[in-house]
């Protein structure tokens, strides 16, 4: 192989790369410390370097240097044709874009969001509905500038999970739209109701503690990592510097927890990332699907199980004697597990998340379809939420305006997070195929042989895989939503019977 041109090409990746660790730390920053006049001038900084990203991204070398080595595929290493590969298709998507394409979206993001934030607020979606037009309108041109003018939506699903569809995801989503609306009404008939209103006055700092405790347990490295606090928890950064957030309340503890754990499944995906070359698909996580199916694992599968919380539970009530004191272990474990109908997806149980998703892909496919008109989605949503979930939304708030994601055109996200759960419900499969006393190692708070396995099976392949060959290798299973539907069956029929 041209070994000289594949050097040059790394160079070039890992500058764009580098520039990319550097505006997720300003957006790091943004969310966590910035001082409130300092916004205009994060903006200004932030534009930059989006300005410089895209020219590194986009540099006519890469290209040249890409044509020479794909004359000569046949002759390279499997690396090299992986790394080739990804960059083939990174480059395609950003250079057939105008010049002034990335500039006029980022003006728009920003004006978006704060659009939706004050419709949001005063609960009015018509203030939102023009810049979604707009949004849409955005993603379509996109769309043809790539190759997609006559499906959209196909782009918009593959820029977070490169090689899926809206018709691969409309197949698997199928079983589930038949599943689980019976299994939660089976489960919402159960006389077992999680108890309401149990936690009151758990202080900040004793939270804090005990969930830094959790972090370090499940393996997170601190030396390359840190947690802060911030309106939504996120994760961002590369494996060498990874951001975490979360946040507390006095009067729900569970929330800083979980999210926080959730977050660390992400973050621990990232430190079992390979670090070099960096920007390269030997080194970068292999879409939102599989980082999603990273966190939910570590979230539901593992630390939500009875085994984990056993080991959790007497530390958790050392942690807080006084506010745990009047409540049982089985309250405590419901609570943790609890599962009710609620019309805001990201205070949603594991059962109804999915029906969440479902009713917004359905939504966003309607849309880039010319099915459904923007001023028309409000009506379509609450439909859609009670045919799904059984319930009418309150208002818009509630409803159509509760996610951030359209706002800055995030649009074909939102299937990843479902995509997620089956995957991570596949690898939980495996792990206890792989990890007979899995059960017994939980209860004794031993973590590491499920991260080893996680690393083994998932982190150390990073992108070199198309995502249904990863997850038939990591799962020895095709992707599909059979290991969900038993999952949650398995896990919720015995404790809500
Ligand atoms: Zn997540």
């Amino acid at each position: 192989m041209d070994h000289s041109a594949y050097a040059e090409l790394l160079d070039l990746l890992e500058k764009a790369a580098r520039l990319g660790e550097v505006q997720s730390l300003l957006h790091w920053d943004e969310q966590v410390n910035l001082p409130p006049d300092s916004r205009d001038a994060r903006a200004a900084q932030s534009a930059t370097v989006s300005d410089l990203l895209h020219r590194a991204s986009t540099d006519p070398k890469i290209g040249s240097l890409l044509n020479r080595l794909e004359a000569e595929r046949d002759s390279l290493p499997a690396e090299a044709r992986a790394v080739v590969r990804e960059a083939r298709r990174d480059y395609d998507l950003l250079v057939r874009l105008p010049d002034d394409f990335a500039a006029r979206k980022a003006r728009l993001d920003s004006r978006a969001f704060h659009a939706w934030a004050e419709a949001r607020e005063a609960s009015d979606f018509a203030r939102f509905a023009p810049w979604l037009e707009q949004q849409l309108e955005m993603a379509r041109e996109q769309a043809s500038h790539c190759g997609y003018s006559e499906n959209p939506y196909d782009l918009m699903i593959d820029l977070h999970d490169p090689g899926m569809t809206a018709a691969a995801v409309e197949a698997l989503f199928t079983p589930l739209r038949r599943e689980l609306p019976e299994l939660l009404e089976r489960i919402l008939a159960s006389p077992v109701r999680p108890p309401e209103g149990i936690f009151r006055g758990f202080p900040v700092d004793r939270q804090r503690s005990f969930l830094e405790g959790v972090v370090t347990r499940m393996g997170f490295d601190y030396r390359r990592g840190r947690i802060d606090v911030s309106l939504h928890p996120f994760c961002s950064g590369r494996g060498t510097d990874i951001r975490m957030t979360t946040r507390f309340h006095p009067d729900n503890p569970l929330d800083s927890l979980f999210s926080s754990i959730h977050e660390t499944g992400h973050g621990l995906y990232e430190q079992g990332l390979p670090a070099e070359p960096a920007g390269t698909a030997l080194t970068i996580n292999a879409g939102m699907a599989v980082h999603e199916s990273q966190s939910r694992l570590w979230e539901n599968q593992i630390c939500r199980s009875r085994p984990a919380w056993a080991f959790f539970e007497p530390r958790f009530r050392e942690a807080f004697p006084e506010q745990l004191a009047r409540i049982s272990s089985e309250d405590l474990y419901l609570a943790i597990n609890a599962v009710s109908r609620n019309p805001i997806r990201v205070d949603a149980d594991e059962v109804t998340y999915n029906l969440h998703i479902i009713l917004r892909f359905d939504l966003e496919r309607r849309l880039f379809a010319g099915k459904l008109a923007v001023r028309d989605l409000p009506e379509a949503w609450n439909e859609s939420t009670r045919a799904l979930l059984g319930m009418t939304p309150k208002n818009d708030a509630e409803g159509v305006l509760q996610d951030v994601h359209w706002s800055g055109g995030a649009f074909g996200y939102f299937p990843s997070y479902c995509l997620g759960n089956m995957i991570a419900a596949q690898l939980h499969l495996a792990l206890r195929e792989s990890l007979p006393n899995l059960d017994a190692l939980l209860r004794e708070g031993e973590f590491a042989p499920v991260l080893a396995w996680l690393r083994e099976r998932v982190h150390r392949h990073a992108r070199t895989l198309p995502l249904p060959e990863l997850v038939r290798q990591a799962s020895g299973r095709d992707l599909g939503p059979q290991a969900l539907i038993d999952y949650l069956r398995d896990r919720y029929l015995p404790l809500y019977s």
